[in-house]
């Protein structure tokens, strides 16, 4: 059953959005501020969420930027001013599209119905970690709207880690996938591997918000932001 987050202040709208959603068959949750929707998308992990722009205490601007410091949802951001500048905006920070308000509950359904074909044609094969944007099957990897260069090698030792997101990562997990179990030599040659990566990818070595060191263990791949 696909999740769905609502994120909307006014009641009715929202308890309205919440039935229709509810009638196609999703699993649906409502925030009613930026706080609450932040917190409900790290307990329920939903595929789309329905974020209005007004909020009360943050805008939904910045609630979708911190969204995406964590969650690969598909983002519909949802605005009552018809102003191009929100729409920019809104898609700059992460959004995956946008409707205006006022709109008929057959185009809000419609939209996301494409959103989650959109998620099932992409098989997860998008992986989002705050800036960087993974696309496994392309084998390509951008840095906000930049694409990066990466060595085979880098890409495939990226998408090892990237397949289990939050996870430590052992040295020697990276080494047999990697470079193969028949890899005669140091496991350090991940380490460099990872220096490279990290500096491809704009990530601080001493602070890595990124790919994190488990000490004497391996790497995890978060999904960014200050630790
Ligand atoms: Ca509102």
């Amino acid at each position: 059953m696909p999740r769905i987050l609502i994120v909307e202040d006014e009641s009715l709208t929202a308890e309205m959005l919440a039935a229709l959603l509810r009638q196609e068959g999703h699993q649906v949750s409502i925030a009613r501020t930026g706080a609450d929707a932040l917190q409900l998308a790290r307990a329920c992990n939903p595929e789309v969420v329905l974020l209005d722009i007004g909020l009360p205490d943050l805008s939904g601007v910045e609630v979708c930027r911190r969204l995406r410091e964590f969650s690969t949802a598909d983002i519909l951001m949802v605005t009552a001013r018809r102003h191009e500048a929100d729409k920019v905006v809104g898609l700059d920070a992460g959004a995956d599209d946008y409707i205006t308000k006022p709109y008929s509950p057959a185009e809000l359904l419609a939209r996301v119905r494409a959103a989650l074909r959109r998620r099932c044609r992409s098989g997860l094969q998008i992986r989002r970690f705050g800036n960087v944007t993974l696309d496994l099957a392309g084998r390509r990897v951008r840095v906000g709207e930049t694409e990066v260069e990466l060595s085979p090698r880098e890409f495939d030792l990226l998408a090892a880690l990237a397949r289990r997101p939050g996870e430590a990562v052992s040295r020697q997990a990276l080494l047999d996938q990697v470079w193969g179990p028949n890899y005669v030599g140091d496991n350090k040659v991940v380490d460099v591997y990872i220096g490279s990566l990290r500096r491809k990818l704009g990530d601080d070595p001493d602070r890595p918000r990124l790919i994190q060191t488990v000490r004497g263990y391996g790497y995890r791949l978060v999904a960014g932001g200050p630790e």
